[in-house]
């Protein structure tokens, strides 16, 4: 069988994947990224947050993804009914990206592979990871290539970036439970025909249908905007299997879209994902790290998902460059409970989101834009800043404060 070496295999070429190759190409490593599908490919997450804005830079990718003038994202919007809750990533505590993208993933993504390609990194599409034997940290990978040639790559550290594909987790049998209440999700794109004028139009907005239920709606700079419905998975499935009628009921309900997105035609049958959340029992391991989607996703509702994914591909590729130069890493400390910090207080504020918590906060009159710059902070993704104390007593603050609130108006 053919052999190839290299220092480190990534698998999958989405965010995680090119962001930890583009990294480790960039400081001398010799890298092999190996893709199972043709790019551009569809897939879903097309809503970022300020703080993959620092990932895309230190990798090297950002003038690429600048160049392609997609929509910017300066905050976001909430609605329920007539309430409105408007976060302005500007006003956000601390430092950090004050605006990102929103963007179709299969040209976001594929922008991010060509770049990488224009590296000079060898990056295969259309091959697939057959199978990984560990030797200790040194693993040995079958891939099976569009040829159908089966090669055999030899790696001192794997980055396992494959989303829902989910190699190493499946393999090591690493997969877990998620914390995170069962929620499904059904959505399309629209070509956007009665798109208003001005910043209406290009709006991101999140509308709550019922405290947990709610529909996204994500223009494109492309002129075509991504709606999708989220909600428990008994709802999802009480819309039935045509998934075409079951979205357009949906945007029905919503007395804030209904007008604009009538009569207008899914440029898709609406693509359907049941009970997304998913986890792992460790991150890494001797020789490997699990990163993005292979690793942990909790819930599209504050647009986590990239963020996590650069996050982890970012670091990875930071410790094994270090571990590679002679230094020892403590991957437990330093991937490990690092990553489990910033999921941890997402994880948080999901929870808290779906518990209606969240929401008692967010759209609470008079607004407190202390609480709202903090608040603000974590949405953009800053969820590793102890100075916040939104990030830090995460597991009090939202709780206590949604307390007294409605304390505070069931007494008036
Ligand atoms: P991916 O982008 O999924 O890339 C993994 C790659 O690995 C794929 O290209 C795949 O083809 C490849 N692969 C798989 N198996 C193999 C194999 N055996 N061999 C080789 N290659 C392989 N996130 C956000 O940030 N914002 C959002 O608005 C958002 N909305 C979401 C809505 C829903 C309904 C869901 C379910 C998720 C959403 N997400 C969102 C999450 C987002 O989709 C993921 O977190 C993100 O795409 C993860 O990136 P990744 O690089 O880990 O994986």
């Amino acid at each position: 069988m053919l052999k190839e070496n290299v220092d480190v295999l990534v698998i999958g070429a989405g965010p995680s994947g090119c962001v930890a190759a583009s990294y480790l190409h960039n400081n001398g490593v010799k890298i092999k990224v190996v893709e199972r599908s043709k790019f551009p490919r569809f897939v879903i997450g097309e809503s970022l947050i300020p703080r993959v804005m620092d990932h895309f830079d230190e990798a090297g990718l950002l003038d690429a993804l600048k160049a392609m003038d997609f929509e910017k994202k300066f905050g976001a919007r909430f609605i329920r009914g007539e309430e409105l809750c408007v976060f302005d990533f500007s006003q956000k505590f601390g430092e950090g990206w004050d605006w990102t993208w929103q963007v179709p993933r299969a040209d976001f993504d594929n922008t991010l592979a060509q770049e990488v390609i224009k590296k000079g990194i060898d990056l295969e599409f259309e091959t697939e990871v057959l199978d990984v034997v560990f030797n200790g940290s040194d693993s040995v990978t079958t891939i099976r290539d569009k040829e159908g040639v089966t090669r055999e790559v030899h790696a001192k550290f794997i980055i396992d970036s494959s989303g829902y594909g989910r190699v190493l987790p499946r393999i090591l049998k690493l997969d877990a439970p998620s914390s995170i209440p069962e929620n499904s999700s059904m959505f399309a794109h629209v070509k956007d025909v009665n798109r208003p004028e001005g910043v209406e139009g290009t709006q991101i907005t999140f509308d709550i249908l019922e405290t947990k239920v709610w529909l996204w709606v994500i223009p494109f700079s492309n002129g075509n905007t991504s709606i999708g419905v989220v909600g428990p998975t008994s709802y999802i499935k009480s819309l039935g299997d045509n998934t075409t009628e079951a979205l357009k009921e949906v945007i029905k309900q919503s007395d804030f879209y209904r007008d604009r997105f009538e009569g207008v035609d899914f440029l898709f049958e609406p693509h359907k994902i049941e009970n997304y959340s998913c986890s792992v029992t460790r991150l890494c391991g001797p020789g490997y790290s699990l990163t993005g989607n292979s690793s942990e996703f909790l819930d599209p509702v504050f647009s986590s998902g990239v963020c996590f994914a650069t996050e982890s591909g970012m670091l990875s590729a930071k410790l094994f460059l270090r571990e590679l130069n002679g230094e020892t890493v403590d991957w437990d400390t330093e991937y490990t409970a690092y990553m489990r910090r910033g999921v941890d207080v997402f994880a948080t504020y999901v929870k808290e989101w779906y518990t209606g918590n969240l929401q008692t906060l967010f759209f609470h009159r008079p607004e407190n834009p202390d609480v709202k710059q903090k608040i603000c902070s974590v949405l953009a993704g800053y969820v590793w800043d102890e100075e916040n104390p939104f990030v830090k007593k995460h597991d009090r603050v939202i709780k206590s404060m949604a307390y007294m609130l409605q304390n505070e108006q069931s007494a008036q």
